[in-house]
């Protein structure tokens, strides 16, 4: 096909986005390492890590083997009724990782399904005896997908709530923490707990990060009073960790920060290493117990559940993660964040600058102008996807320090040029 860039202006969606009045897309011809390029022929670094899942990188021989291996073998196979070792082995190095109390697998096909079974499963739990017990309790800012369950707990502002007002189940949100300011927060969500507890299912958080919702961290106490509250409320909690999981903060998963465990745990994004869509669900004993308790069963099962080839590359992507230096890698990119950023806080405009494990944000007073900041850093080789106030990055763990330092001063640069 010739002219396939314009017939995408004319056809076809990309996220958030016009597709009757398209903005600017950039054609990527290959990746490498932790490099894109593009069809013009240039070489950018991708900030941004296909939407932080490609810890690894682009085109990492050790992945595309595991892919090749299990497409020779079967590239699918339906999992009702069947089953295969990638899923298994999975499941089981997911559950050698994740807090102990953890024990049974729900292979969703993506973040926001993998939300929705979660959900499902705290609904189901106690649909038995208190099935009264059917609203979500979360914090505002935060961001769990875009499918209707996950929409609803979404924060109520700057999500989809507008949109579609009278469509969503209709959760209860408390103030979020805000860094190390997290006492009100906590006092807010005893007090919900207190009046409604009886009709709470489960608490859902983003844990220390909250990723789309704002690139907003905060103080693990928070969780732990979260994690005391949930149990004096006999009310589940669901840790949301597909944007934190497999070492973006610097733990493996960021409920480590706290020390706690979680009732039901999502994962998804890195969990492949950004080669293809696949999020688990993992819950305790207790909660598979007490879905099926009654006889009823988690009512949920994709096409394309426990795909063979999404497995196998996950299954690849955690070795290679545990048998790399992730936690120095990760550490030096938030050093990296830490003293390139810093200088930022002086320039005109900017209203705050983070960093936390392998995440770096520069947070705008106003609103950035996303297309023109986009063509800047990318003039400066660079490639991020700034949103609202935010100009953020969460790079593959890989990029070298080169990389890194290009990409930390094209932020720095172009937040003074503003
Ligand atoms: N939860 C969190 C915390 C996320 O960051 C995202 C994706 N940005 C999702 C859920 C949804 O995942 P997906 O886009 O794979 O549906």
């Amino acid at each position: 096909m010739k002219d396939w860039v314009s017939f995408d202006r004319r056809h076809v969606w990309h996220p958030y986005a016009s597709v009757l009045n398209p903005g600017p897309v950039h054609a990527v011809r290959s990746a490498r390492g932790a490099s894109l390029e593009l069809a013009d022929g240039r070489w950018v670094v991708d900030g941004m890590a296909s939407w932080w899942c490609a810890i690894h990188g682009y085109n990492v021989p050790e992945l595309n083997d595991a892919v090749s291996r299990q497409l020779e073998r079967m590239a699918h196979v339906m999992f009702g009724g069947l089953t295969h070792e990638p899923a298994v082995r999975l499941a089981s190095r997911l559950l050698e990782l994740a807090p102990a109390g953890l024990q049974h697998v729900f292979f969703a096909d993506s973040g926001s399904v993998a939300v929705e079974v979660a959900l499902k499963m705290a609904l189901q739990f106690w649909q038995p005896g208190q099935a009264e017990k059917r609203r979500i309790l979360t914090i505002r800012h935060g961001y769990h997908g875009d499918t209707f369950g996950a929409m609803s707990v979404c924060d109520p502002v700057t999500g989809m709530h507008h949109l579609f007002s009278g469509m969503l189940p209709r959760q209860l949100f408390v103030a979020a923490p805000a860094g190390q300011q997290w006492e009100h927060a906590a006092e807010e969500m005893a007090s919900v707990l207190g009046a409604h507890g009886h009709e709470i299912a489960a608490v859902i958080l983003e844990p220390v990060v909250q990723g789309a919702g704002g690139m907003r961290f905060y103080a693990p106490a928070f969780l732990r009073q979260v994690r005391r509250l949930c149990d004096a409320h006999d009310v589940l909690l669901i840790l949301d960790e597909i944007a934190t999981g497999f070492g973006r903060t610097g733990r493996m998963f960021a409920c480590e920060h706290a020390g706690i465990e979680p009732d039901i745990m999502c994962v998804g994004k890195a969990l492949t290493g950004g080669y293809m869509s696949l999020a688990a669900v993992l819950a305790s004993h207790e909660v598979a117990r007490g879905v099926e308790a009654g006889g009823q069963v988690l009512m949920h099962g994709p096409t394309f559940m426990a795909n063979p080839l999404a497995c196998s590359v996950a299954l690849a992507s955690i070795d290679l993660l545990l048998s790399s230096p992730w936690q120095e890698r990760v550490g030096r990119i938030e050093q990296a964040f830490r003293d390139g950023l810093e200088s930022c806080r002086s320039a005109r405009g900017v209203a705050d600058v983070r960093a936390l494990g392998a995440i770096g944000v520069i947070e705008m007073k106003q609103p950035v102008d996303v297309s023109s900041v986009q063509e800047r850093l990318l003039s400066k080789g660079v490639w991020l996807r700034p949103f609202g106030r935010l100009i953020y990055a969460m790079p593959p763990y890989v990029l070298s320090d080169q990389e890194l330092s290009l990409l930390v001063q094209a932020m720095a640069e172009v937040v003074h040029e503003l």
